[in-house]
């Protein structure tokens, strides 16, 4: 940490200082410039971070040298890079991966149907909510573990493997007993006992962005799973809440270069929900890829109209085929392949 002094910091404020920084067993280095004193405070990070420098008397700011989230970090040469949700691949560099399915699983042959679509058109892993996190009490909140049993059901007929989304910590034995990867939604992103518990997962985790979160949030949460245990997490922006009311949310792209530079974690772009207007969707997931997503997940129906929830947002299959034609272009062209 280097602490930045106040422009009229007293020599006794200065030996004040100093002196609290040795009672804590850390070191400190004194540098003085043309207007301001700056200390260095030197020592373990652990040790350094929970120190309360900010409220010593004089000190203006504390400024970390290290970043946060030590385990997600881009420099942190220990992590695997790439996450395989079942035989996938995902962050390899080269391929796109396109995750897809319903919103909600709502019944064994709907499930079934909409997989053997998805996959037809290219879909490489299979996606479907079991527990579903409605805003609405009164919203279907889905089959529970019936649902999870369709899920299976699909990827033994498909041999897509699944993700599906678990919202309570007493629900993990029962989603790893079916699941190929957990999802972590975006109302959840920062329910730390959810977070720890599935960083004790032999699964992966797909870490939604909370729709009020900042990147630094997002790494911080994933940062949680990691430091339990588990180095398989994949990111994904979903969109956030602007103060624009034309779309669901505002599918925050920037997000996909930074996470990339910052991290060694695979990124996921979801522009289903984050436009939620179907007419839109498959020029967010085309400017994705252009963005260096490692994944594109879209949400696909066969019928939106009688879907349980999202049919709004929902694809059907055949714009969902045209969209992965168009997904293999834009790919190309940026020297990757789908
Ligand atoms: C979903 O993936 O269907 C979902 C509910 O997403 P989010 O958590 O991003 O709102
Ligand atoms: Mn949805």
């Amino acid at each position: 940490m280097i602490i930045i002094t106040q422009p009229r910091v007293t020599e006794a404020q200065i030996d004040h200082i100093v002196a609290r920084i040795e009672q804590f067993g850390l070191r400190s280095q004194v540098m003085r410039g043309e207007s301001r004193v700056l200390i260095g405070v030197i020592g373990p990070d652990e040790v350094v971070r929970d120190k309360p420098l900010g409220a010593i008397p004089g000190v203006e700011s504390v400024v970390p040298v290290m970043k946060p989230y030590k385990l997600v970090a881009q420099e942190n040469g220990s992590l695997p890079p790439p996450v395989s949700i079942g035989d996938v691949k995902l962050g390899s560099g080269q391929r796109v991966v396109l995750i897809s399915g319903p919103c909600s699983v709502e019944s064994k042959e709907r499930m079934l149907t909409i997989a053997k679509a998805v996959k037809q058109a290219g879909a490489r892993v299979l996606r479907g909510g079991a527990f579903k996190p409605r805003t609405s009490p009164y919203s279907f909140q889905g089959l529970g573990e019936d649902g999870l049993r369709y899920l299976a059901e699909a990827r033994a007929e498909t041999g897509l493997p699944i993700i599906t989304e678990i919202m309570d910590t007493r629900d993990l034995a029962r989603v790893e007993k079916y699941a190929d990867c957990l999802q972590i939604g975006s109302r959840n992103m920062q329910n730390f006992a959810l977070l720890k518990e599935v960083g004790r997962s032999r699964l992966p985790v797909m870490l939604k962005r909370g729709f009020s979160a900042t990147i630094n949030d997002l790494l911080l949460s994933a940062e949680y799973i990691l430091s339990e245990g588990n180095p398989r997490v994949l990111l994904c922006e979903r969109g956030i809440r602007t103060f624009e009311t034309m779309t669901r949310n505002t599918l925050d792209l920037n997000a996909v270069p930074i996470l990339k530079a910052k991290t060694r974690l695979p990124v996921v772009v979801d522009p289903t929900h984050g436009i939620g207007l179907r007419e839109f969707i498959p020029q967010m997931a085309l400017a994705a890829v252009a963005a260096g997503a490692d994944a594109v997940m879209v949400e696909v129906h066969d019928e939106p109209e009688e879907a349980r929830s999202d049919g709004e947002q929902a694809l059907r299959p055949e714009v969902f085929r045209d969209l992965v034609r168009r997904l293999r272009a834009v790919a190309e062209a940026v020297g990757r392949e789908l």
